[in-house]
């Protein structure tokens, strides 16, 4: 039995999470679902977008499964990720039928490092000239992400690694990145994984050009940022891109997308970033056989084209989407 908080959040997020929790209680693994508030609505009633007891539960939970939060998000989801510790971030970048991909063979994991970087909370100064920001490369978290990233390609059966840096350039702080990923690199060659590196502005060219050549990436905070958002326009909108956080105790699964205010309630959001966020926590849980299930129950909708929302040009709503992909189970 698992335990799972489930945050649906703002807007869309209830929606969403609606069509997920339908499927999810199809699968032959038990659940313990319990729900708790965080978000704007949260905010406004209680006085504070995550409450403590949001993020005890979530702490104590195997995992959670997150559905959007509105203005507040900086305050709700920012948080969570510092308290829990979540370490990685895992943007999967990949092509499926009947959707507006530009490219119909991609199937890339991004793994971006969250913690460090440019992005490290209070590292940014206002100085007499402007501000400086710093950027911030530790040897413990880099080398957690790097290793992170062999090992989900190796229990994936994917058989290449690529760092992507500025090395030439930023000659310390990604020079270090660099040293660590071929000192782990050599670790996992003979278990049949290469390891590869690019220079960042390269690969936001080779996205484009050469993407099916990648099968996973590690990179640092900011790069993994712009790159996995690249990755996200290549791959078709919004509506279908999930993500997972990973900690050393919990995971934490979100569509990419955020409350929608423009379509909440109206019954009409593409629940697959969800759908798809339950099928990463599905794996992060060791599940594989009922990922694998609901991910071919997704790939027949979709190919269909017939039970779909109206961003993928279809007339369904967001719960007869998830019934189509639950009936394909
Ligand atoms: P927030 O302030 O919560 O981030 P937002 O509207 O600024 O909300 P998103 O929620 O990411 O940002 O939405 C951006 C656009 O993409 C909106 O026009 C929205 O309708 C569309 N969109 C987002 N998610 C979906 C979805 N699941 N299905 C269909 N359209 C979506």
């Amino acid at each position: 039995m698992y335990e799972i908080t489930v945050i649906p959040g703002d807007g869309i997020g209830n929606e969403v999470m609606e069509a997920a929790i339908n499927i999810l209680d199809a699968l032959d693994i038990d659940f313990n679902f319990t729900y708790a508030k965080a978000g704007d609505d949260c905010l406004e009633e209680t006085g504070v977008a995550l409450p403590d007891e949001t993020l005890e539960l979530v702490k104590a939970s195997d995992a959670c499964l997150f559905g959007a939060a509105g203005e507040s998000a900086a305050d709700v989801i920012v948080k969570l990720r510092q308290s829990l510790k979540l370490f990685a971030n895992l943007r999967p970048v990949k092509s499926y039928p009947g959707t507006k991909a530009l490219f119909d063979n991609l199937d890339i994991m991004i793994v971006r490092e969250n913690t460090e970087g440019l992005y490290k909370a209070d590292t940014e100064e206002e100085t007499e000239e402007g501000a400086i920001a710093k950027r911030i490369i530790t040897r413990e978290a880099e080398e957690r992400i790097i290793r992170y990233a062999y090992e989900y390609a190796k229990s994936n059966g994917k058989t290449k690694v690529a760092g992507i840096h500025k090395a030439n350039v930023l000659k310390k702080s990604d020079g270090l990145f660099k040293k660590i990923l071929y000192e782990v690199g050599e670790e996992y060659k003979n278990q049949g994984i290469e390891t590869d590196d690019f220079y960042v502005d390269a690969t936001s060219m080779y996205l484009i050009t050469r993407g099916s050549e990648f099968e996973v990436i590690v990179t640092t905070n900011l790069f993994g940022d712009i790159l996995s958002d690249e990755g996200a326009g290549l791959v078709g909108g919004l509506g279908l891109i999930p993500s997972a956080n990973i900690g050393e105790n919990n995971g934490l699964f979100e569509p990419v997308h955020g409350s929608a205010p423009d379509i909440a309630g109206k019954g009409i959001a593409n629940p697959i970033a969800m759908i798809l966020s339950a099928k990463m926590m599905l794996d992060y849980l060791g599940e594989k056989k009922e990922a694998d299930r609901l991910e071919n129950a997704i790939l027949k909708v979709l190919s269909e084209g017939k039970d779909v929302t109206p961003d993928l040009d279809g007339n369904s709503s967001t719960m007869e989407m998830s019934e189509a992909i639950k009936k394909a189970l």
